[in-house]
C-alpha cells in the first residue's frame, strides 16, 4: 500500500515537472517573437486604420453586471461586487450598444480581452479561454457597410503585414501568397452552403476557399437583428479565414427596439430579469440602430502566421482542457 502510494506520488510529481517543463518550452519557442512581432503589426495597422477612418477608440471593461448571452455555454463564471453579481466580460455587445447613446459618437471600436471558460471539447485548433477581440460597431450601420469596411481593413492590415514584417516571414518560414487578395470577398448564405456541404460546411468551405469570404444568415443570439421582410432569416455574418482557418469574425445588424428584442428573447427563453435595466432602455426608446462585429485578434494572427493552432499565438497556453495551468 505504502509502496503503492509513493509510486503514485512520484507519478505525479514527473507529470507535473513535465508540464512546467511544456510551459518553459512555449515561452522560450524561437519562433515565438516573430508571431508576437506580427501581431503587434496587426494591431497597429489595426489602429492606424481606425484612426484614419475617424473611429474612436474606447477602453475595454473586463466584468460587468449583463455581457455576452454566447450562443453556445461556457463555464459559470460570476463573479460580485458590493453585493452586486457581475460577469467576467464575454463581448462588450450591450456597451457598443449603450456607448452610441451619446449623440456625439457614430463609430467605436474596442482592443476588448473577453474571458470565457470554454468546456474541454473546445481544446481544438482556434478556441482559448481568455481572447482579445477587436469589437467595432456603427451608429445606423448597415451589413453592407460593415462588409466593406471589414474587408478595407483586412487588406490594409494584409498589405502592412507584407511591407513591414519581412524579416519576420523569413524567420517564419513563410510566403505572402496567402495574403493576395484578388476578388471582392464572395458572400454566400449558410442555407446554401449547408445544402452544398451538409452540417460541417463552414470547415469544409473554408478548406476549400483561398481568399477570406462572408456567411450570412445565422440563428444566434437574441440581438442579432431579424429580417423582418423575410421572416426566420437574420441580418448577421461571419467572415471566415480561408485554407481551413475557418471563423475569423462576427457580426450583425442589431435588434434596439423594445418588442423586437422582447419577441427575440422569448424565443430563446433569455433571462428578462439580467436585462431589466437594458429592456428599460429600450422601452425609453434610447437604443439606436447600429450594426458591428468583432475579430479575434488570436485567430488574424493564426492566419497570418499560417500557425498549426491558435495556442501557438499566446505566450501562455489558454487552450481549453489542459490538465494544469502554470502561469
Ligand atoms: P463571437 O461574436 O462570439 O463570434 O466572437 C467574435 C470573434 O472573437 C470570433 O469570430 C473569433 O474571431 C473570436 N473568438 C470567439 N471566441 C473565441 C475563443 N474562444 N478563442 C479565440 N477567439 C475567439
Ligand atoms: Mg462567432
Amino acid at each position: 500500500m505504502e509502496v503503492c502510494s509513493l509510486k503514485e506520488k512520484m507519478i505525479e510529481k514527473e507529470r507535473e515537472l513535465e508540464l512546467l517543463n511544456e510551459a518553459v518550452d512555449k515561452i522560450k519557442n524561437p519562433k515565438l517573437p516573430y508571431i508576437l512581432r506580427v501581431q503587434q503589426s496587426i494591431l497597429r495597422a489595426v489602429d492606424d486604420y481606425m484612426y484614419k477612418n475617424k473611429i474612436t477608440r474606447m477602453m475595454p471593461l473586463m466584468m460587468a453586471p449583463i455581457t455576452d448571452t454566447l450562443n453556445h455555454s461556457v463555464e459559470e463564471s460570476a463573479l460580485f461586487y458590493q453585493g452586486q453579481e457581475f460577469d467576467v466580460m464575454k463581448s462588450m455587445i450591450f456597451h457598443k450598444q449603450a456607448t452610441l447613446m451619446n449623440k456625439g459618437l457614430e463609430k467605436i471600436y474596442i482592443v476588448s480581452p473577453n474571458i470565457r471558460l470554454e468546456s474541454s471539447e473546445r481544446g481544438d485548433k482556434r478556441h482559448l479561454f481568455e481572447f482579445t477581440q477587436v469589437d467595432f460597431e456603427f451608429k445606423e450601420g448597415t451589413m453592407e457597410m460593415v462588409f466593406e469596411f471589414m474587408e478595407s481593413l483586412v487588406r490594409y492590415v494584409f498589405e502592412f503585414i507584407k511591407k513591414e514584417c519581412t524579416e519576420e516571414f523569413k524567420a517564419l518560414g513563410l510566403t505572402t501568397d496567402h495574403l493576395e487578395l484578388k476578388d471582392t470577398f464572395k458572400k454566400y448564405r449558410t442555407e446554401e452552403l449547408e445544402e452544398k456541404y451538409g452540417e460541417d460546411f463552414e470547415r469544409i468551405a473554408s478548406e476549400k476557399a483561398t481568399e477570406p469570404f462572408w456567411i450570412i444568415n445565422h440563428k444566434r443570439e437574441f440581438y442579432d437583428a431579424e429580417d423582418l421582410d423575410n421572416k426566420g432569416t437574420y441580418k448577421n455574418y461571419d467572415l471566415i479565414w480561408p485554407k481551413g482557418y475557418v471563423e475569423g469574425l462576427s457580426g450583425g445588424e442589431r435588434e434596439y427596439k423594445y418588442d423586437r428584442i422582447i419577441t427575440r428573447m422569448r424565443e430563446i427563453n433569455q433571462d428578462e430579469e439580467r436585462f431589466k435595466d437594458y429592456i428599460e432602455l429600450a422601452k425609453r426608446g434610447e437604443l439606436v440602430k447600429t450594426a458591428g462585429a468583432g475579430f479575434g485578434v488570436e485567430r488574424m494572427t493564426r492566419f497570418i502566421c499560417q500557425l498549426n493552432q491558435i495556442d501557438d499565438a499566446t505566450v501562455f497556453t489558454r487552450k481549453p482542457g489542459k490538465e494544469k495551468y502554470i502561469f
